[in-house]
Parts: structure tokens; sequence; C-alpha cells
């Protein structure tokens, strides 16, 4: 039978290859820490995700059960028409082959997960980042629309990729699902956050699945949002003005400034749906740590609100949307198990040092596209409603490593190393 919170009190797996990029590029101090696998292609389950990255699911399986580890975390992200909504992750499954996911991917991976030799680790899954919330925000007749998201939206593969991802591993007892929910800010207004919940409780009720098969959810996968804002909240009054309506571009009506509260409600509301009451959330604190010399150490005595969030938040970006190997960003909380109330664990899902997209056009044979938000000349489009990208310059592929941006989190780490 499944625990409560399968962090709780188990030993997480150290990827020795990204453990041994760490420790060899600087990171000596972090490269003990527990980071997922990504099974970004099908030749990932068998050589490895993309980068220098070599070893294939059972690999790692056989490397965790001789480390006594409890716990492996493995990222499923492979979904047909993969990144509707940006280029930089863009994959190998063209929009209508389904079929292709679910034999040659999904089936293969329950296959290895489901071999008794592993019977006692807990495999948690982190089921298709960035997919189902691209579903709500990025489609006709929205100004964010993209045609591959709408394409998506109607052939209906990332509905049923997802219930057939979580349909199989969650008739897997030592599994354990987490489906992406997005983060603050991205999911965190009104419009978006309610629509997206009813979208993963659809994929939960489809191809096979049903709310029983999803453990629960993370939020901030590969992302860069705060943990927590210490100087204000959405509600914060400055000048006699809540932030919140319309006062604050960079809150902009959000209800959440930051990811603990977002992830916190959003567990409340789930719960409170057809899924199970005891569902926990996960936040990725890999990268949203913002210290170094920027990091505001008071609250702004400023009685205007735009000026006051902008000297207050920790959150350094120059707009929430941005995504890209943002620059001045560092690592956030080390991996942690129940940090707070509803909180499973704090984890490190994307790998730190490994890029979030290339900052100019790569030819590559991994179906990945070049986006602009990873090009620092870039000025924008609907989505970061048209403000620069904030991305460093001469990134590699995604998923490569990128030595820049590594020492860069090391350096603005937070809490410090
Ligand atoms: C890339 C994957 C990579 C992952 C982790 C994603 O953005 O598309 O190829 O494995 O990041 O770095």
């Amino acid at each position: 039978a499944r625990v409560d919170n399968p962090y709780e009190g188990a030993q997480v797996y150290v990827n020795p290859e990204w453990s041994a990029q760490a420790a060899a590029n600087g990171g000596g101090a972090i490269a003990d820490q527990p980071t997922a696998i990504w099974l970004d292609r099908i030749a990932a389950i068998e050589s490895g995700s993309a980068g220098s990255n070599t070893m294939g699911l059972r690999d790692h399986l056989d490397e965790a059960l001789s480390q006594g580890a409890d716990l492996v975390q493995v990222v499923i992200y492979n979904l047909p028409g993969r990144d509707c909504a940006a280029l930089a992750s863009n994959g190998e499954l063209g929009p209508d082959e389904l079929s292709r996911y679910e034999s040659e991917y999904i089936d293969v991976i329950a296959g290895i997960l489901g071999d008794a030799a592993y019977a006692n680790l807990r495999i948690v899954t982190i089921i298709e980042i960035d997919s189902l919330p691209n579903l709500v925000t990025n489609v006709s007749p929205r100004e964010t629309a993209t045609p591959e998201c709408d394409v998506m939206k109607a052939n209906g593969n990332y509905v049923n990729g997802v219930g057939y991802a979580l349909a199989r591993f969650g008739a897997i007892e030592n599994v354990y699902n987490y489906i992406d929910a997005g983060h603050h800010g991205w999911l965190g207004w009104d419009d978006n956050f309610q629509a997206s919940a009813n979208m993963f409780l659809q994929a939960a009720q489809a191809n096979g699945a049903t709310p029983a098969d999803v453990h629960g959810f993370i939020t901030n996968t590969a992302n860069y949002g705060i943990l927590d804002e210490p100087f204000f909240d959405a509600n914060t009054v400055v000048g006699g003005k809540v932030v919140r309506e319309g006062n604050s571009s960079w809150i902009d009506w959000n209800r959440y400034v930051d990811e603990l509260s977002y992830a916190q409600a959003y567990r409340n509301l789930l719960a409170g749906m057809a899924f199970d009451d005891n569902i926990g959330m996960l936040i990725d604190t890999s990268r949203n740590g913002w210290g170094g010399p920027d990091r505001p150490t008071a609250r702004s005595t400023s009685s205007d609100p735009e000026a006051f969030v902008n000297e207050s938040r920790l959150d350094r970006r120059i707009h929430l949307g941005n995504w890209c190997n943002q620059s001045g960003a560092g690592i956030g909380e080390r991996p942690t198990a129940s940090p707070e109330s509803g909180i499973d664990a704090y984890v490190w899902i994307k790998p730190p040092g490994e890029s979030d997209g290339a900052s100019r056009d790569i030819p590559n044979d991994e179906g990945k596209g070049f986006d602009r938000m990873c090009d620092p000349t870039y000025q924008g489009n609907p989505r970061n409603q048209n403000n620069p990208s904030g991305a460093l310059a001469d990134a590699p592929l995604s998923g490569h490593w990128f030595q820049a941006q590594f020492e860069e989190l090391i350096a603005n780490a937070y809490p410090p190393l």
C-alpha cells in the first residue's frame, strides 16, 4: 500500500551523472543532492536524457538499489506535440502520435517500473510538465493562443496521453503520480486557476485513469517563481491601494505572489474536488532562490504601489512570465520532506545546470526548436506582455549543460551555500 507522503523518512536517489557534472564544475556543495531523471524521449529510457547523460531508466533504478535509496524521481515528458506554446522543448512525437506515446513510451516505462526487483523503491513520477495548463491559457480565443495548442486541445492527445500515463503507472503499487500544476505566475489568476483544475480532473478521468491514480501535484517545475515573498502579499495595501488590484504591473491581479501560498491554495481546491482528500504538493525549488547582491533585505518604504512591489520583491525577473535561463537566478531551498502544511516536499526536478533552451538557432536531432524567450535580445510576446526575455546569452539546447548559468545559480543560491 502507498504511504501518505512518500518523501517522509526517505533517502532520495542521487543521480550520479548529474552529481559528477556538478562536482566537476564548481558545484561540490550541492553535488550530493537528489535530482530527477528526465525521460525526455523514447531513447532516454535506454540511454539517458539530452546532453551528456547516458544512463537509462534501469541503470538508474539499479543504482538506486545499490545506493540504498528509498525513493526515485522520474519525469515523464514526451507527449505528442510537446511544448505547444513554446519551441525550446518541442519533442520527437507529432501531434497525432498518441499511439506511439502509449506503446513505445508509457508501456515500456511501465514495464520497467513494475519489475518486482524495484518493488521496494518508492517511485515518484512527475507527469508531463507544461502540458494541460496550455490547453486552458494558450488556446483560442485568448490573445495568448498558439495554433499548436489549439491543435492539442482539439485532438485530445494531451488529455488522453496524461490519462494513459496515470492509469498505467497508477496500477503499480509503489508508483506515486504527481501531475504538473504549473506555477503561480501562470495559473494564479482567477480565469486560469479553477479552469486548470477542471482540466486536471478531466485528464484523470480519461483513457482508463481515475482520480485515485493521482497522488498529488507539483508546482514550479523548471521555473523560477520565488517560494515565499516575505515583504508583501497580493492584498497588501500601499498608499491606500491594494497592490493586486491593478496597481502593480508585477502582480497584475494575480491572487498569489509566491509558490508556497499558490501550492497550498491549489491543494485545498483540488482536495475538495474528486481527488483524494490526502493529496500532497511538491514544489521544485532547484532554481528559485534569488539570493546574491540584488536581493532586497527590507520592505520598500515607497507609498507608490508599483515602486513598492518592485523594490520589495525577491523574485528579480523582468516579468513573471519569463521562463528561460533567467539572469540573476540562484539555487533555492535544498530538497526537504514535509517542509510546510500540505507540501510533501521541496524537490529538485530541473537539474541545476541544464539549459532551458538555446539562445540562438542550433540544429539538432532532438526535435527542439529555437524559442526567442531564450534570446536575451528578444523583446517578448503576449505571454510575457512584451517584455525583454531576461535570458542569459550563449545558452545551449534545452537539457544540455550550461556552465555559465550553473555558476550563477551557485553564486546566487538562497539559502546561501
Ligand atoms: C528539456 C529536456 C531535459 C530537461 C531537463 C527540458 O527542458 O527539453 O531535454 O531533459 O529539460 O534538463
